[in-house]
């Protein structure tokens, strides 16, 4: 498992470095964030939905019938939509209102 971080969109606000529990992120030189040890993420996905430009994307490898499709989240007030760029082209949306997510 890993993540994809878009270097264009970053805007080297530190947020996901601050919330990897494994510390796997980190801010280069040009404040850009990569992913030092990208074999060690187990995808909490707590990078991504704290990223404020939604540069990063979980990547859905073969092993999780993925085929190389990538998740992303984007925020709308207590919603939070899951967005799946399938490996077909498809794009996939789920919504989760925060508010209710102990109900899942
Ligand atoms: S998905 Fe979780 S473990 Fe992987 S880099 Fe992001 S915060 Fe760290
Ligand atoms: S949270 Fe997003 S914008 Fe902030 S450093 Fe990480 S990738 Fe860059």
């Amino acid at each position: 498992m890993s993540i994809l971080i878009d270097r264009t969109k970053c805007v080297g606000c530190g947020k996901c470095h601050d919330v990897c529990p494994g510390t796997l992120i980190k801010i280069d030189a040009d404040k850009k964030a990569y992913i030092k040890y990208p074999k060690d993420c187990w995808g909490c996905t707590s990078c991504i939905k704290e990223c404020p430009v939604y540069a990063i994307k979980f990547y859905l490898g073969a092993d999780m019938g993925g085929r190389g499709s990538l998740v992303h989240t984007e925020k709308d007030g207590d919603i939070i939509r899951w967005i799946t760029e399938r490996f077909d082209g498809e794009t996939v949306e789920i919504k989760i209102n925060q508010k209710e997510s102990n109900k899942y």
